[in-house]
C-alpha cells in the first residue's frame, strides 16, 4: 500500500474515512495475495492490525509488510498470515496452539475461528503486551504462556491444529506427537539465514503427509526463554 506523497496535504491520519480507506486497501491486497477463504478473510477484518503494532511503525500496520516488533521480533506480513490461517483450516470446535505469539495478531486471528487458542513466545514481555491487548479486544478464548515452545504444551496436547510462526530446521518432533490425528501443523522449515519452506503437516493413520506451499522468510526457532 502506498502512502501519500510528501506534498500532498495529509490527510488527519486518524479521520475515519482515511482510516476506512486503508483497511478496504488492506482486504483487497489479501484477496490479490491469494487468501480467498471468507471465513479467514473476515476474521481479518475484524482483527485491526493496529492494535498489534507500535511506535513509530504503527502508521504502516495496514500495508502488507512484516513490522518490527520489541524483542528483535517482527509481526508477520498480513498476506502470509492470511495464508497460513487458510492453510491450517481452523474449525470452530478446534484447540490451536501456535508456537511464537510476537505481537499477538496471528493468535487474535485464530480465536476468531478457533474454540481456544494457546500462544506460546520465549519472550516474557511479548507475552505480556500480547496478553493486554488480547484483554483490551475482549478475547478471552487465548491463553497465553512463557516457554520454549519447541517442546509444545504436553500439559494441553493433543491439538486439532498447531502453527509455527518461526523457523526450525525440521518439524520439532514434540510438536509432530501433540499434533492429533487428522490433525494439521503449518509451519515453515529451513536454515533461518536462507528462503525458508511453509510446509503443511497431516497427521494420518499411517503417519504424517508433507506438503510444501510456498516460500517464505520467518526469524528463527530459537532455544530456550528470551532474556526480556
Ligand atoms: N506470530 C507473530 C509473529 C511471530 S515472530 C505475530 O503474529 O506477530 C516469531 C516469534 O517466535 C518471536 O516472537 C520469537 O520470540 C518467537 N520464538 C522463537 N523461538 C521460539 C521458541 N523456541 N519458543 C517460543 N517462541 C519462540
Amino acid at each position: 500500500m502506498t502512502r501519500p506523497p510528501e506534498d500532498q496535504p495529509l490527510t488527519d491520519p486518524g479521520s475515519s474515512h482515511e482510516l476506512a480507506e486503508r483497511k478496504m486497501r488492506f482486504l483487497f491486497a489479501l484477496r490479490s495475495r491469494g487468501v480467498t477463504d471468507s471465513r479467514v478473510l473476515t476474521a481479518m477484518e475484524m482483527i485491526d492490525r493496529g492494535h498489534f503494532v507500535r511506535g513509530i511503525f504503527a502508521d504502516r500496520a495496514y500495508e502488507d509488510m512484516p513490522l518490527p516488533i520489541a524483542c528483535g521480533q517482527t509481526i508477520s506480513q498480513p498476506s502470509v498470515v492470511g495464508l497460513m490461517t487458510q492453510a491450517l483450516a481452523v474449525n470452530p470446535r478446534d484447540t490451536v496452539l501456535e508456537i511464537g505469539t510476537g505481537s499477538g495478531y496471528q493468535a487474535a486471528i485464530l480465536s476468531q475461528l478457533a474454540r481456544r487458542v494457546y500462544t506460546v513466545d520465549r519472550y516474557r514481555r511479548l507475552v505480556r503486551e500480547a496478553g493486554e491487548v488480547f484483554r483490551q479486544l475482549d478475547l478471552a478464548n487465548i491463553t497465553t504462556i512463557a516457554a520454549d515452545g519447541s517442546f509444545g504444551l504436553p500439559d494441553q496436547a493433543p491439538f486439532d491444529r498447531i502453527i509455527v510462526t518461526a523457523a526450525a530446521e525440521d518439524p520439532p518432533g514434540p510438536l509432530l506427537d501433540q499434533l492429533k490425528l487428522g490433525g494439521i501443523m503449518v509451519l515453515p522449515v529451513g536454515q533461518s539465514d536462507t528462503v525458508q519452506s511453509l510446509i503443511k503437516v497431516t497427521r494420518t493413520e499411517r503417519g504424517f503427509d508433507y506438503e510444501e506451499l510456498r516460500p517464505v522468510r520467518f526469524v528463527p526457532l530459537v532455544e530456550g526463554l528470551g532474556s526480556e
